[in-house]
């Protein structure tokens, strides 16, 4: 439950508190309307949190519908992705307010043709709608521009009966695709080009991927929205603010149909934009299609499908919501808030593990051949109920190559010929000789280790000055560790006119770790910290004993330092 501290207040969630303050409405019922043209990301992530925080925090529903009025672009496997990111999204938070249909399914505003279609009727009986011959290019330059009034179509004082005539044709597929449209009779001088009589309905033939063929005529956005809205009795449908300069059409429709009150209505929000990300299903679209990314769930994107596998918990998805709040001028989140988010959680709930990437191999040559033994390790040093597990040690061992300079510069800690380091949660560990190859690579360190030391520390109180992490050679686990990074190099990839130049090279690097063996039994999904390196997520084409991991994030914003050098000019 909500602290009153975490309580999220907003222009938005004022007015609903003035409405139920005044019992406006017997209950709050708002809507999540996604197109199923693609799959969700994280600015749909906001609008979700936003629609289902206000529902939940007022005992009201929010209702999951699908916005489908364009057989075209739509298609089941959208359909079943954004109901499954929904879900997951909300998750022991909002789930309680989920609205959906008696059978458990979403709502489709398809499922409303029926009605839609009878508003119509109704609205062309009053003299508000009327067909139009005229083509989709006519249809244009007859609507003018912001600053050039329209000019009226000659189709528009066409007789009622001719109107619901040629509608009812319309409807019986007796015209082809872009011959007619129904259009509202509102204004051709308006100054909201809206108002310049919107088209309802075209004609399209066109099977749906839910309405099947019953229809060759789809309504518009514009007139299926407030009454899929109205149908599904919203309070306050809420969206992002490219819809204001429709919200006078939106009221327009349901005060025209004299529906009986109260009515919906629309209120607009600041859409989320955060920087290295683009945000238009569109573009997202074509990363997809051209294979720049593995699928829509590729890690790298910016997905809830994506996000979800990278291993970013929901809670941190919706505390970055909470954060960045909701307002009415459209900024830049910095991506590294999110990443903040995601930290934050996993640094409580991730255990720990130990795993080398990039493996150089110790010896420790007083160390007994053949012997080996097993260390006690802190599961999580954030949660004492986490427990601690058993880590085998031997004569040999990986450690990361990072952590080893044969000619350490000024202010490196680690290991060096000659110098001592703490094994985490094992010994002190000191360098006596660097064996290389031919080509002058080094293959392995000869290593002494200090008996008296294990667990950590010296009896004789001896420091040093590092502690690196390392797996046993005998018990180290090969694991497939994918190594993501930003996709963009560039901090708005949507301002630029060819989005792809700016891709980064370097965005995926896989590599063979080695790992405690406590990573060979692990299940999808889970999350972990590689000590030392970052959080590492369990990904689903793992297989039994194969396990693969998506490196979710770095321990630390590794990105921060390299854009303060940038500025520095270093
Ligand atoms: P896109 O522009 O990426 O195609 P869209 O707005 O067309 O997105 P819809 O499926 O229509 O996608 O969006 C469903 C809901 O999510 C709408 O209410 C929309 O306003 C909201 N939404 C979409 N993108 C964002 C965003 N970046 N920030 C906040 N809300 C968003
Ligand atoms: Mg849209």
């Amino acid at each position: 439950m909500d602290t009153p501290e975490s309580r999220p207040s907003d222009f938005i969630r004022d007015i609903v508190a003035s409405h139920v303050e005044k019992k406006s409405y017997p209950k709050i019922i708002t809507r999540f309307p996604p197109e199923p043209n693609g799959y969700l990301h994280i600015g749909h992530a906001k609008s979700i949190c936003l629609n289902f925080g206000i529902a939940r925090e007022n005992g009201g529903i929010c209702n999951l519908r699908m916005d489908d009025t364009n057989p075209t672009k739509e298609d089941i496997e959208y359909v079943d992705s954004i109901t499954e990111d929904v879900r997951w999204l909300i998750d022991g938070w909002a789930d309680d307010v989920l609205g959906l249909t008696d059978k458990g399914r979403p709502f489709f505003a398809s499922d409303y043709f029926d009605q839609i279609y009878e508003f119509a009727e109704s609205l062309i009986q009053k003299g508000k709608a009327y067909v139009c011959d005229l083509t989709p290019e006519e249809t244009d330059a007859y609507r003018g521009a912001p600053d050039k009034p329209g000019k009226e179509s000659p189709y528009r004082n066409r007789s009622v009966e001719e109107n619901l005539d040629l509608f009812r044709r319309m409807r019986k597929g007796e015209f082809p695709d872009g011959k007619r449209t129904l259009r509202a009779k509102i204004d051709m001088s308006s100054p909201n080009i809206w108002f310049r009589d919107p088209i309802l309905y075209r004609i399209r033939h066109a099977e749906h991927h839910h309405a099947g063929k019953a229809w060759c005529i789809y309504p518009m956005y514009d007139f299926a929205h407030c009454l899929s809205d109205y149908i599904e009795g919203i309070t306050h449908s809420i969206c992002t603010l490219e819809f204001e300069v429709h919200r006078p059409l939106y009221d327009w429709i349901l005060e025209s149909l004299d529906l009986p009150r109260p009515l919906p209505h629309q209120y607009e929000f600041a859409r989320l934009n955060m920087t290295y990300t683009l945000m238009s299903k569109r573009k997202l679209l074509d990363l997809v299609r051209t294979g720049v990314v593995e699928g829509w769930d590729d890690p790298r994107m910016p997905t809830v499908s994506g996000m979800r596998r990278r291993g970013y918990p929901a809670s941190a998805l919706r505390e970055f919501c909470r954060r960045i709040g909701v307002g009415k001028v459209e900024n830049m989140i910095d991506l590294a808030l999110l990443e903040f988010c995601v930290r934050e959680e996993l640094n409580r709930t991730s255990l720990r593990v130990m795993a080398v990437l990039r493996p150089l191999k110790v010896v420790i040559t007083n160390y007994p051949e053949g012997q080996s033994e097993e260390l006690e390790a802190v599961n999580n040093p954030e949660d004492p109920t986490a427990g601690t597990r058993k880590v085998p040690f031997g004569r040999e061992l990986y450690i990361e190559q990072d952590d080893f300079k044969e000619d350490p510069p000024k202010g490196f800690f680690r290991l060096s010929p000659g110098r001592e380091v703490r094994l985490r949660y094992a010994y002190f560990l000191k360098c006596e000789e660097v064996v290389k190859d031919a080509s002058g690579r080094i293959t392995e360190l000869r290593c002494t280790y200090d008996p008296a030391t294990r667990g950590g520390n010296s009896p004789d109180g001896r420091k040093v000055k590092a502690t690196i992490h390392w797996v046993a050679a005998h018990a180290a686990r090969d694991v497939e560790v994918r190594l993501y990074d930003r996709l963009f190099t560039v901090e708005d990839p949507a301002a630029l006119e060819d989005h792809k130049g700016a891709l980064n090279p370097r965005s995926l690097e896989v590599v063979t770790a080695k790992a405690e063996p406590a990573l060979s039994a692990v299940k999808a999904g889970g999350v972990y910290q590689f000590e030392r390196l970052g959080y590492f997520a369990v990904d689903m084409s793992s297989s039994p004993g194969k396990p693969v991991f998506n490196r979710t994030a770095t321990l630390k914003d590794e990105w921060a330092k390299i854009d303060q050098r940038g500025k520095a000019g270093q």
